[in-house]
């Protein structure tokens, strides 16, 4: 039997719809993350476009106050 062929989204090239393509539909690893990393960056990395929610200062405090040392009232 014959194992359908696909091309990656990523580069194109065409590959073997079968075990021996573990990324499937991707050729390679490399080719997975890359879609991946776009595909984040399309629904998160637009700037202006979606606002968090919490528009102002940090909404609560977190690990990352115990190394900044505290602000002086002037
Ligand atoms: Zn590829």
């Amino acid at each position: 039997m014959s194992a359908a062929r696909v091309k990656c989204p990523t580069c194109g090239r065409s590959i073997e719809w079968s075990e021996v393509s573990p990324f499937r539909p991707f050729c390679s690893e490399r080719c997975k993350l890359i879609d991946l990393g776009a595909w984040l960056s399309e629904q998160r990395g637009i700037p202006g476009e979606t606002s968090p929610p919490d528009s102002g200062e940090s909404p609560a405090p977190s690990a990352d106050d115990v190394d900044s040392p505290p602000r002086a009232p002037k």
